[in-house]
């Protein structure tokens, strides 16, 4: 029997072993990051095909691949803008189907001669004349029927994905030659006997090898259904291993982390003054996740916590607090946030607390250039600025810090992990880094979160500041917009604010500009008593910044505003929120505009409008928000109608390299990841970096850590 060390040196294979790979095929297998024997038995299916059964033309359904086998009743070309070529088939079930290609030889045409029987594969759709297939995979079959007739598949086709340069014929072959090589049962699990028992197959699981092999060749009656929707036991076995490898990932990221040495900072009097000179109380969720992060803090280990907290909760003045037990210590603390806008508001909030206190706060954007700027990095260079706020310019090259204590970023999604660490690096020296706080206003699921963010400690600032009344929604369909200019007269003409939302599917800045330009004209028009202004993305910094500053006087009444709002900011008088084209937003961004209202003490609405006709997930998004006020809640559904792809940002978040994996759908085996996780890294650490290195691969996820 084969050991498993036995197994890895298989599965370490090179590739040019296989017969029919030489230097190119490699090359090509190579740059889709193929190169041994385990990369082609991990490299799935993303797709299967039922070729094992005939379906009758008159049972055809549209949207449902099927196969087919007919007769030519008629080919013909024809150039309507462009060539194409229809051939219509019969099978005797009194009706016909249409193939149409687009693209073809004339050869082609020649085959399709009356009478011809062709078996097909294809999804059906509405065409013309009845059902009709585009571009169909076909083969002309002899002239009479089963007589030498390719038999028909007695499994499931697998679809794999396409690779440049080797057919998808030489690819079946060469997985099916390295499948030849797959070890057995025992050697291939890296997961311990007692642990893949307990936890697998007791649990219904088949065993690595089965599922590899379920997936690459489904035996016959296999649940397509399941298969497509990659629920089947077989996909799930695998999603188990690989959110298994990613969360062990994050859990050595975090032990590497934990290696390093942070100043320890426990702030002295001015902690305490800054607390007694805020205008108001922290509520109970804000003490409690500040006592975490002092505890943190005072240990000579860098922290690395999320905050959550919904919008409004009231994250800033935790931030600031948290800087403050740096700069009492005589370090430097930063601040980052993702837009100019919301950065000034910070800069605005934090210096309003902290210079009353003598603590000097710079401030380092894109826009601060020339002399200003070689002030600004000249300050934090020095030391004598204490708290140091702006975008990711603090990140940029030519800015060091003197001291920096502690990192601070704000609304962690639009940031990737790697800024996080860029940001990180700048006080880095030696074994010794700051400690990082990340606050993020986009709840996360706790499921989700623990595979995301399992490098990370996690609060939540549950609670909203007293005295906020919860906002009314109302969603409406676009028609009956003129209602609306009633609705912002009458709030106005009580001294309320408001804004009017644009926003566009294509959002090229450009596009949705030229959008808010003409809505804010047409409502400069039909209300032209009221002090309305602009504000988009294409404006200058400055114009921005003005507009901003005169709605946050109440000198501007109504606000007509791209998304560039939907960050921070923060004007309690404004008690009513019109979005456009609601139905093209998701949750979380929907909850995000909508945050920018109810924030002061008067009732507050949000009217979602849309354009009629809503698609399934449009409504049921829509009535969500009409709901539920609560982020958390609101970010569950996200996750059940979206997955968690969108709602995390995955894109920056790093974890989006799933190859098979889906935290929505999987979310139910995250438990499941957790003990095994718990498991391997108390008992067999070593295994824990194989299953990583199987999954992911490579030093190169924790060189960054
Ligand atoms: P977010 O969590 O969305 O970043 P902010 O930090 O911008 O929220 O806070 C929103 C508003 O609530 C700000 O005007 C802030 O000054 C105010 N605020 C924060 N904490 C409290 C509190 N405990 N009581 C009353 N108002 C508070
Ligand atoms: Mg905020």
């Amino acid at each position: 029997m084969m050991s498993s060390r036995d197994a890895d040196d298989v599965a370490a294979e090179p590739l040019i072993r296989l017969s029919g790979v030489g230097a190119v095929v490699a090359e090509k297998l190579a740059a889709r990051g193929l190169s041994t024997l385990q990369d082609l038995w991990f490299h799935l299916p993303r797709q299967y095909e039922d070729r094992t059964a005939l379906t009758p033309i008159r049972a055809l359904q549209s949207g449902l691949p099927a196969q087919v086998e007919g007769t030519v009743e008629a080919a013909e070309r024809s150039f309507r803008g462009r060539p194409m070529l229809r051939v219509a088939i019969g099978d005797g079930s009194y009706s016909t189907l249409v193939l149409r290609f687009f693209h073809f030889r004339s050869q082609q045409v020649a085959q399709f001669a009356s009478g011809t029987r062709v078996r097909v594969y294809g999804t059906p759709r509405p065409g013309q004349h009845g059902l009709e297939i585009v571009h169909p995979s076909y083969r002309i079959l002899g002239g009479t029927a089963d007589a030498g007739d390719p038999a028909l598949s007695d499994r499931l086709d697998p679809i794999y994905p396409a690779i440049e340069g080797v057919g998808p014929a030489v690819l079946r072959k060469l997985i099916g030659q390295a499948l030849q090589r797959l070890p057995d049962e025992r050697a291939l699990e890296l997961l311990p006997a007692d642990v893949l028992v307990r936890e697998l197959l007791c649990a219904g699981f088949p065993s690595l090898r089965e599922a590899l092999l379920t997936l690459h060749r489904p035996p016959q009656g296999s649940d397509l259904q399941a298969l497509l929707a990659g629920t089947h036991p077989a996909q799930r076995r695998l999603a188990l291993e690989e959110l298994l490898a990613h969360h062990l990932s994050l859990r050595r990221q975090r032990i590497a982390m934990q290696a390093h040495t942070a100043p320890v900072l426990r702030g002295g009097k001015r902690v305490l003054a800054l607390r007694k000179a805020l205008p108001f109380a922290l509520t109970k969720a804000q003490q409690r996740v500040f006592a975490e992060i002092r505890d943190d803090l005072a240990k000579p280990m860098p922290m690395l916590r999320l905050v959550q907290g919904d919008v409004g909760s009231g994250k800033t003045v935790v931030a600031a607090m948290a800087a403050m037990l740096a700069i009492d210590e005589g370090r430097q603390a930063a601040l980052m946030a993702p837009t100019e806008l919301l950065a000034e508001q910070h800069l605005a909030n934090l210096r309003g607390w902290l210079e009353p206190l003598g603590v000097r706060v710079v401030w380092l954007a894109g826009k601060v250039t020339g002399k200003a700027r070689e002030a600004a990095l000249a300050e934090i260079a020095g030391g004598t600025a204490q708290l140091v706020v702006g975008t990711h310019a603090l990140m940029q090259e030519g800015v060091a810090f003197r001291d920096l204590a502690l990192a601070i970023v704000d609304e962690q999604h639009r940031f990737g992990v790697h800024q996080r660490l860029a940001l990180r690096d700048k006080g880095s020296s030696g074994t010794n880094v700051p400690h990082q706080l990340v606050m993020t206003a986009t709840p996360i699921p706790r499921t989700l979160a623990m595979a995301a963010y399992a490098d990370l400690d996690v609060s939540a600032i549950d609670e909203l500041p007293p005295g906020r009344t919860p906002v009314q929604t109302v969603v409406l369909s676009a028609e009956r917009r003129p209602e609306l200019i009633e609705r912002i007269r009458s709030a106005c003409a009580e001294g309320r604010q408001a804004y009017w939302v644009c926003t566009l599917i294509d959002d090229s800045d450009e596009v949705v500009a030229q959008a808010a330009q003409s809505t804010y004209e047409a409502l400069t028009q039909q209300i032209p008593e009221l002090r309305i202004a602009l504000v988009h993305g294409r404006m200058k910094a400055g114009e921005k910044q003005k507009t901003m500053a005169a709605f946050k006087a109440g000198e501007v009444q109504l606000l007509v505003a791209t998304t560039v709002i939907e960050v921070g900011v923060d004007v309690p008088n404004a008690s009513l929120m019109i979005i456009e084209n609601a139905e093209r937003l998701g949750l979380a961004q929907l909850h995000q505009l909508r945050g920018r209202v109810g924030r002061g003490s008067t009732a507050s609405s949000c009217v979602l409008l849309y354009q009629a006709p809503l698609s399934q997930m449009a409504r049921q998004r829509l009535a969500t928000m009409r709901e539920t006020n609560d982020g958390f809640v609101i970010a569950e559904r996200d996750l059940q109608l979206r997955g968690p792809g969108e709602l995390l940002g995955t894109r920056q978040t790093g974890i989006a390299a799933f190859r098979i994996a889906d935290l929505g759908r999987d979310a139910a085996l995250l438990p499941t990841v957790q003990r095994i996780g718990e498991a391997l890294m108390s008992s067999s650490p070593d295994l824990a970096e194989r299953v990583t290195e199987r999954w992911i691969g490579g030093a190169a996820r924790y060189a960054s850590a």
